[in-house]
């Protein structure tokens, strides 16, 4: 019988009251786990418990919030193997890669733990002295999608608490249970309400997003369901930090060696089975490279052991959820029947789970969906091109704007270029890498605000100015 994971109220384990979700393994398709859903009562009582554990957290120095965080870091580490096994079997991802989430989600806390808020001084004159400072917002409600649940909820919850805020946090119903589990190991080093989470879908997220007692959202995932959320917000003006969908271009120019390249392409492209928002999503290739870049990138995703992500052997783990399948199969077929070619991969397999292998396109240009569209899946359109400027254009001739990047032995131009790309983040001879020391968001319609380092805390606070005269 799969085991029930309950949410987290008031540093309790509490069995949600509107029963439970079923928990699908996605490389067999079969119920794993259930996770206890929680009412409208029980976010009620998870808000109250938030509201009241912050009129004590709000006081506690940065240093007492750190010594709290360095023990979850301990802790964490400690269930590293737990997790990532969890994440598998939710997520799908290979084992190897759900090991390397969980130490990533501690790598963030502990570059959370180094930060500071110090307080600025505006003025200090003869007859003033003016001080800014950032004071914790209230209660944190995070709100995180499929993809890497325990890393997205890590960097959502950590600078939160540092902070001096109270969080809640929503996993994804298709990935709850490696969170559930985490913020219950979180719970046992806090206060009582510091840190709760709920569970459930679309309903108690748009709950949340309307709740009057919640003061900030942190959201990733798709932009629609940002956008619902800005408008639900509206009511209290809570603050928000939308990290939403990307379409990110990578441009390789005609002096990048496709030997060198390609392996840093492929990675970047089906990194998690290409369903990272900062995925590369477009690859404009100039045509004087074009096929044997193609070339060397079908070496490579012919080279993937595409199956179940915990045997040892896989290095390609299946789809999340039947739906982003049939998103991947439907633009993929779409494709083909306006003249593209497949280079390799280009059905799902006929097996049990929600298997795609690593698919390469070409023949394909702006105004075919596969292009135009977030695939969030493991297949890439590849784009000729012979003109650098008309290339810009198309790169940038897309609403969302989270990343984009430039491929070239020549740093030079290619920074001139990159410098061009609408985007939050534009890489040179990289792409998809996030750090924690540098700020993160998108620009466009994929979000608002950043995380990470200095200014990613500060969304974290309310900034008040304390003017003295003297
Ligand atoms: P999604 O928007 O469907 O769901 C994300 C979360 O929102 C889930 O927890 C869901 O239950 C909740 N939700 C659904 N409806 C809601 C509502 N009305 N109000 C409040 N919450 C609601 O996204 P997804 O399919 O889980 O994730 C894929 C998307 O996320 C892709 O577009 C991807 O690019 C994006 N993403 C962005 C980033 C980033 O940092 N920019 C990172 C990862 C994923």
């Amino acid at each position: 019988m799969p085991r029930t994971y309950k949410i987290t109220i008031n540093g309790q384990e509490t069995t949600g009251e509107n029963g439970t979700l079923n928990v699908v393994n996605p490389a067999t398709e079969e119920v794993f786990a259930y996770a206890s859903q929680a009412s409208d009562n029980q976010l009620e009582q998870t808000v109250q418990a938030a509201q009241k554990a912050f009129t004590s957290w709000k006081e506690t120095t940065l240093d007492q919030r750190k010594s709290h965080l360095k023990a979850i870091a301990i802790k964490l580490e400690e269930h590293q193997e737990e997790l990532a096994k969890l994440i598998t079997l939710e997520q799908g991802k290979p084992h190897n890669l759900a090991m390397m989430e969980v130490s990533a989600a501690i790598g963030w806390l502990q570059a959370t733990i180094a930060l500071d808020l110090p307080v600025k001084v505006i003025e200090d004159s003869a007859a003033k002295r003016i001080e800014l400072h950032r004071k914790p917002l209230g209660v944190v409600a995070s709100i995180t999608p499929w993809n890497w649940p325990v890393m997205i909820a890590a960097w959502h919850i950590f600078p939160a608490l540092l902070a001096g805020n109270t969080v809640i946090s929503k996993p994804s119903e298709l990935t709850p249970i490696a969170t559930l589990r985490m913020i219950e190991l979180i719970a046992e080093l806090l206060p009582k309400g510091v840190i709760n989470s709920v569970c459930g879908g679309g309903e108690i997220g748009a709950a949340i997003s309307q709740h009057p007692g919640i003061n900030k959202i942190v959201f990733t995932g798709s932009t629609p369901t940002g956008q619902a959320i800005m408008r639900s917000a509206a009511g209290n003006l809570k603050r928000l930090t939308l990290e939403l969908g990307g379409n990110d271009a990578g441009i390789v120019l005609p002096d990048a060696d496709p030997e060198k390249v390609a392996p840093a392409i492929f990675q970047s492209a089906f990194l998690n089975m290409g369903q990272t928002c900062a995925a590369l999503k477009r690859l404009y290739v100039h045509d004087s490279i074009h096929d044997s870049l193609c070339s060397k990138l079908t070496d490579i995703a012919n080279q993937q052991i595409v199956g179940d992500g915990m045997a040892p052997e896989t290095s390609f783990g299946p789809v999340q959820n039947p739906k982003q399948l049939q998103i991947v199969k439907k633009l993929v077929e779409d494709a083909v029947d306006n003249g593209a070619t497949v280079l390799c991969g280009g059905e799902p397999l006929q097996q049990k789970g929600y298997f795609y292998p690593p698919t390469l396109i070409t023949n394909v240009d702006n105004g075919c969906r596969l292009v135009d569209e977030e695939q969030f899946g493991p297949v890439l359109p590849i784009i000729r091109y012979s003109d650098v400027n008309a290339v810009i254009k198309k790169a940038n001739d897309c609403e969302n704007g989270l990343g984009g990047s430039v491929w070239s032995s020549d740093l030079e131009q290619a920074v001139e270029l990159a410098k061009k790309l609408e985007t939050g983040t534009t890489w040179v001879n990289n792409h998809a890498e996030v750090l924690p020391h540098a700020p993160f968001g998108g620009a466009k319609m994929s979000g608002i605000g950043v995380e990470f380092g200095a200014e990613g805390l500060e969304e974290y606070t309310q900034i008040q100015v304390l003017s003295i005269t003297k």
